[in-house]
């Protein structure tokens, strides 16, 4: 379902230092950003008015310019408020936020060591990222045609717009047959993540498995539910998990800011169901960002 265009749309966005009309926040098709995918980004979930884990995402996306190579000219406190401001003046109490900085027009060619760094915030209404029905039944996984790179052939550990090349195409081949999303392998055949999202197993033994995050994002959701786990005792095994595997798993489910907790009913040929310890983390997730009742997952 298409939503309006993400640029004709009402409303303000934080553009380098000011709030701008929000069809005026352009920039030049001569951007190394755009050429050169010399940009990094965060993506945020407002509940009830609050931006949660407001503060580990800003120091995230001035880590993912370090990491490629450029310091964002704010600081964390400075980023942080102007996300808020951004809220309130679009009046989002259940939304997205999306920062983003990249390089501009001043050079262009692979060197861009003068390039002015930029950055823009824009927030919006954004319920679910999956639909309510195929989150509730679990979503359906394919295997994608790409893989995770190897931490020395990319930045993986940044949230760089370069690493999302891969995320689009696999998504796309998958979606094209009908299923939700698509599993990525990494560059050594292990089980990795989704396009945007971690990946947790249960097997027979009760405990949670997820793989080791060193070629993908450690995301802020996936440190979230290692943290419910344990409180609830649950234990959490970070190990290896090879795609042979996936037969033996009973639950699944992914993880990120905006895909928050969701079952997976199905990765290729194997079928999981939606069990007691994901509900459990779904519901205690939905009390840890502050879910008004309307809006939680179990609603849904
Ligand atoms: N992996 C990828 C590729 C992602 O895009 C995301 C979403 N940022 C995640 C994992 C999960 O990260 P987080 O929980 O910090 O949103």
């Amino acid at each position: 379902m298409l939503t309006a265009p993400f640029d004709d749309r009402d409303g303000t966005i934080w553009f380098d230092g000011k709030l701008i009309p929000w069809r005026d926040a352009n920039l030049h098709v001569l951007s190394h950003g755009l050429h050169y995918a010399s940009a990094v980004f965060e993506g945020e979930r407002v509940y009830a008015g609050n931006i949660y884990k407001l503060n580990e995402h800003t120091e995230r996306l001035l880590n993912s310019g370090k990491i490629l190579g450029f310091d964002i000219p704010y600081t964390v406190e400075e980023i942080n408020a102007a996300c808020e401001a951004v809220c309130k003046d679009n009046d989002i109490v259940d939304g997205y936020v999306r920062p983003l900085a990249w390089r501009g027009s001043e050079m262009m060619g692979v060197s861009a060591q003068q390039s002015k760094i930029h950055v823009a915030i824009a927030a919006w209404a954004w319920p679910s990222y999956f639909s309510p029905e195929a989150r509730m039944k679990g979503i359906r996984l394919k295997t994608g045609p790409w893989r995770r790179p190897a931490p020395d052939t990319a930045p993986v550990m940044a949230k760089a717009a370069g690493l999302y090349m891969i995320c689009t195409m696999s998504k796309h081949a998958v979606e094209k047959d009908g299923w939700d999303d698509a599993l990525f392998l990494d560059w050594k055949g292990r089980v990795a993540e989704a396009t945007g999202a971690n990946i947790f197993l249960v097997f027979g033994d009760g405990k949670l498995h997820t793989p080791v995050p060193d070629c993908f994002l450690d995301g802020i959701t996936r440190q979230t539910v290692i943290a419910l786990a344990k409180k609830r005792d649950i234990d959490v095994i970070v190990r290896d998990i090879m795609p042979d595997e996936l037969s033996n798993a009973t639950e699944v489910f992914v993880t990120g800011t905006a895909a928050e907790i969701t079952p997976v009913g199905q990765i290729d040929d194997n079928h999981f169901i939606v069990g007691e310890i994901s509900k459990t983390l779904m519901e205690d997730y939905d009390k840890e960002v502050g879910k008004s009742p309307a809006n939680a997952a179990t609603a849904a």
